[in-house]
């Protein structure tokens, strides 16, 4: 037996496997791609929709795909006393659109357009930049089928990265065809790698009926040379769905949108149809030389999987911690919080004067005036070591005799020089000595 506390910290409880506290310093990260997708969002009209963080399992198993490693493997599923099942999302587009038909969405003016910056929980083998609880910010567009749409999504997500000051993304775009010609498409895929399994791994050999896309994004060198080789949807796509993929890339061009075409991207989800794509980053030092910030595409069929009917929809999802490492990486600083950043330190000596400065706290708040303040602190000198450290230009002492003169001390906290100043007055000094007021108002971004 060990002491006390030998015991304690061995019993000490940690956190689950695969998942992150945020801590105060990433904030200001946070905030700055948080601010960056409202804002997007406010300028292309989205509007913001937050959805439960779980959901029936049957909205997975009939939206996303039963074969599908996201649902096969992937799912935090549960059932409940009630015997309930129930699944942790792990995605945002199904319950979008699952909320769309249950809100009667259909009867507003199309397409609707909603964004979401929420958690989602995915049991992957937790390892660098794979989370089991991870953020997306998604913007989703229901109700119309048209490649302008595709394009607007496009142009969102990349007004989102630009806006965050993000550079060296590209998107890679591809299109999976639609229920008439990817079914021809499939069978052929499967014929080809039927005819050279014996060159792939035994993974892609044994999705290749069930999963053929899987080849496509297969990290075995073997398999990268036989996908190379393999049919390509693009080539047999039918006359709809190659209007709607030249429109889209000719919309792309349009805006000036860094893309590539990319017959590979198929992303591992049923519910895609036509357009798709990833936004990758160069990142030098990373095995692939990229690395996937997000990712999306067109889903015409997944209402009709809900039992929703004919409802088009498109929609992307960014991942916001890549999202913070890169911009940290790139070494972006974010703008500081306009309440984070005080110019006043407020410093009491005495229970009365506490309490007063309690009062006077809120006085300076509500002037518009945000102070600092450590009412825990007792000494004059810890208040303003911590005052210091804060960097503020002024500190206001108010001890006992200040109290019963109606007075307070203005310390200059650079030169150190004081003066006292009647309290009736001090607003007006503090706005006149800290103008023009607001030198360090939020940074739009
Ligand atoms: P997906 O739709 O699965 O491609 O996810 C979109 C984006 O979310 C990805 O490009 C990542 O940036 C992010 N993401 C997905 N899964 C995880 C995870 N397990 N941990 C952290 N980020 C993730």
């Amino acid at each position: 037996m060990g002491t006390y506390e030998e015991q304690s910290m061995s019993s000490s409880i940690e956190k689950a496997k695969g998942v992150k506290d945020i801590l105060p310093p990433d904030e200001p990260y946070w905030e700055l791609v948080e601010e960056a997708a409202k804002k997007t969002a406010r300028d292309f009209d989205f509007f913001r929709i937050s959805t439960p963080i779980f959901e029936k399992t049957d909205l997975f198993l009939r939206g996303v795909g039963k074969r599908t490693d996201l649902v096969a493997k992937e799912m935090y599923s549960f059932k409940t006393k009630g015997d309930d099942a129930l699944t942790l999302r792990p995605e945002g587009t199904a319950p979008v659109m699952r909320a769309y038909i249950e809100n009667g969405m259909k009867s507003l003016a199309q397409p609707v357009k909603l964004f979401y910056i929420e958690p989602f929980f995915r049991h992957e083998r937790p390892q660098h930049l794979r989370q089991r609880q991870f953020y997306q910010v998604g913007f989703e567009t229901l109700g119309f089928g048209s490649s302008v749409i595709d394009a607007e999504l496009i142009q969102a997500a990349t007004h989102i990265l630009r806006r965050i000051g993000l550079e060296g993304f590209e998107f890679q775009v591809n299109t999976l065809g639609d229920a008439s010609c990817r079914p021809s498409y499939m069978k052929k895929l499967q014929e080809y790698l039927k005819d050279n399994k014996k060159s792939l791994c035994l993974d892609c050999q044994e999705s290749m009926v069930r999963r053929p896309f899987n080849v496509f994004e297969c990290q075995e060198e073997k398999c990268a040379r036989i996908a190379r080789m393999a049919p390509k949807m693009i080539d047999e796509l039918c006359e709809p769905c190659h209007s709607h993929f030249r429109e889209l890339l000719e919309m792309l061009d349009e805006i000036e949108v860094p893309y590539t075409l990319n017959p590979f991207i198929v992303r591992g989800l049923d519910y895609y149809t036509r357009t798709v794509f990833e936004i990758w980053l160069s990142v030098e030092g990373e095995p692939s030389g990229m690395r996937a910030l997000g990712g999306g595409g067109r889903y015409d069929g997944l209402a009709a999987e809900l039992g929703g009917g004919e409802i088009p929809g498109s929609g992307f999802a960014l991942g916001v911690e890549r999202l913070i490492r890169v911009i940290k990486n790139q070494g972006l600083v974010p703008p500081q919080h306009k309440e984070r950043e005080k110019s006043i330190f407020l410093a009491q000596l005495g229970f009365a004067a506490r309490k007063r400065s309690l009062k006077l706290f809120s006085e300076l708040m509500r002037e518009g005036i945000h102070a600092s303040a450590a009412f825990s602190r007792e000494s004059l000198s810890s208040q303003l070591r911590i005052a210091d450290k804060l960097g503020v230009e002024y500190a206001l002492i108010l001890g006992e005799k200040e109290l019963f003169d109606k007075s307070i001390i203005l310390r200059n906290m650079k030169t150190g020089n004081q003066e006292i100043l009647e309290m009736r007055n001090l607003i007006a000094e503090l706005k006149n000595r800290l103008s023009p007021f607001s030198t360090k108002l939020f940074r739009p971004i």
